[in-house]
């Protein structure tokens, strides 16, 4: 139903609009069958064209982006002032923006035209804690020390998404071409806080195709379970309740929380060797007590629980807190816990990747100059990591691991179980890095990363234009996601319906660091480049003596 009408109504647009010539044969033939060998609309390949030329045309614009939202530095639910800079961009460009989405104050959904195909473009927006660094600089040298910073590179995204976007936007006014586009940020990326409370809040219920972008050192797509990386977890605080007293004069009259942690971070390290190999599982206390003479009354401790699949990541959940309870019960305590994020693994369309892998191709690698090739060779020699520069060839399509090992973790999985989904990954960093460092933030305010946006928003563009005039493809990649990636799996989600967005995480942070950070926000009224307002020779690398 859903999509007979989709269909019809799109193949209507394209015949009024585009096949003056092609329509009569159409027209004399079954339509869907003929439509299907009728592999591509005559006018794509010149639109796709345009579209390059047009996001080419924007790499100032996308300069800018990529550097301003790294100066911004902003840490997960707390990305007030990049939602505000790129919805701004957004509405002065025609854009609606409904602000506050799902009940997360830094979420939005932006969206131009009307009727279908629907399609959202998603990117993440937030930093890491403590990844301050000066771009282009190929050792440790913060901005502001023990700040967040955009040690992985999420600063990249909405430049490769805003900027396809306002070319698809001119192309669509120009050409008449029928549809929608939407645009939402990734918020809490690094806490998997957000997208499934997009998906419960019904985001994505009318969209019919997501096109995620995430950075990378490579250029690639994959579908299915990918290179089997991918983990799903649950992110869970326990918050332990004991009873104070003086430590020396009085200890039997206290309960200590921090015991509590202590026993249950014991007894979860104990149970781990009797885990599937395929967990991971990971923890930080958050409140380890005051001062020793202080029998610790409050305690707590996060940990994340990843497995790979969500039978397996219920039952670690459900572990974990028995854990907990076991912790308090020793120690006289009581427990309760909060559910901060979640997350399905990611599993992605194969039709709109063997889509989006042609135009990857035909965009090609970004052409680095030595300069590029001096900064990442320097940085991969200081972090010792193996020395080999950025990346120059294109990443083929593979198939899918037989063995999923897992790994990392997206929140973009549980979209991915709603709505058929790719995630392209554009070469804007520097391979062989850590993650989730200062390290990983050096490129992401320089040409590595401007470029590397640039060939990811032609990528975007250039995809959802396939998607925009051949309402075939939309249908084969739900007929995929039905029939293979759905048949057996449904999607249910982590979330009690108590659980809210974990929207005060990081407040504390950002409210100590925001008024340093703010010194050095970018302003391109001033400065071409933020290296340049930041009076950094590019490259900047260690002399050996
Ligand atoms: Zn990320």
């Amino acid at each position: 139903m859903y999509y007979a009408r989709s269909f019809g109504r799109t193949m209507g647009e394209l015949m009024k609009n585009r096949f003056a010539t092609g329509c009569l044969v159409m027209l004399l033939c079954a339509p869907c069958a003929l439509f299907a060998q009728q592999s591509s609309s005559p006018q794509l390949p010149a639109l796709k064209q345009e579209a390059a030329s047009e996001v080419d045309k924007l790499q100032t614009l996308t300069q800018q982006m990529v550097d301003e939202i790294f100066s911004f530095s902003e840490l997960g639910f707390q990305e007030y002032e990049t939602s505000r800079y790129v919805t701004g961009i957004l509405e002065k460009n025609g854009f609606h923006v409904e602000h506050g989405v799902a009940d997360v104050p830094t979420a939005w959904v932006a969206t131009y035209g009307s009727g279908k195909p629907v399609i959202a473009f998603i990117t993440d927006i937030d930093c890491i804690p403590r990844a301050s660094q000066k771009p282009g600089v190929a050792y440790h040298d913060p901005i502001v020390e023990g700040a967040p910073g955009h040690g992985e590179g999420h600063n990249s995204g909405m430049a490769v998404n805003v900027t396809a976007a306002l070319v698809l936007k001119k192309l669509m006014d120009e050409h008449h071409i029928a549809g929608t586009i939407k645009l939402v940020p990734g918020v809490a990326e690094e806490l998997l806080g957000t997208k499934a409370f997009y998906v419960r809040a019904g985001l994505f219920k009318d969209v019919d195709i997501v096109l995620g972008a995430h950075v990378e050192s490579e250029f690639s797509t994959s579908y299915g379970t990918g290179n089997g990386e991918w983990s799903g977890l649950v992110s869970v605080q326990y918050f332990f309740h004991g009873k104070a007293a003086h430590a020396a004069a009085a200890p039997w009259e206290g309960r200590s929380a921090l015991d509590a942690v202590e026993l249950m971070d014991t007894g979860w390290d104990f149970r781990r060797e009797h885990l599937r190999p395929a967990q991971r599982s990971h923890r930080v206390i958050i409140n380890g007590g005051d001062q020793p003479n202080v029998v610790p009354s409050e305690a707590a401790v996060w940990y994340y629980f990843r497995e790979l699949d969500y039978p397996h990541i219920k039952e670690l959940y459900g572990l974990g807190n028995t854990m907990a309870d076991s912790s308090a019960k020793m120690t006289g305590t009581t427990v309760d816990h909060k559910l901060v994020g979640s997350a399905w693994p990611p599993y992605l369309n194969k039709v709109i990747a063997e889509t989006q892998q042609k135009n990857i191709e035909a965009v090609g690698m970004p052409k680095w100059s030595d300069a590029d090739q001096t900064l990442a060779k320097s940085l991969q020699k200081e972090i010792g990591a193996k020395v080999e520069g950025l990346k120059e060839k294109i990443e083929p399509l593979s198939e899918p691991a037989k063995k999923p090992t897992g790994g990392g973790s997206d929140d973009i999985g549980d979209i991915s179980w709603n709505v058929p989904m790719v995630y392209l990954m554009y070469p804007a960093n520097i391979p062989n890095l850590p993650g989730h460092s200062w390290a990983d933030g050096v490129a992401m305010a320089t040409p590595i990363a401007h470029k590397g946006s640039t060939a990811g928003a032609k990528v975007q563009a250039m995809t959802a234009l396939d998607l925009l005039l051949e309402p075939m493809l939309v249908q084969q990649a739900w007929d995929y996601f039905r029939n293979v990636q759905t048949k057996d799996t449904h999607y249910e989600t982590f979330l009690s319906p108590d659980d809210k967005p974990a929207i005060e995480m990081n407040k504390e942070k950002m409210e100590k660091f925001a008024p340093q950070l703010k010194k050095y926000y970018y302003d391109p009224a001033r400065f071409k480049t933020y290296l340049e307002q930041l009076g950094i020779q590019y490259p900047t690398v260690r002399t050996n003596p």
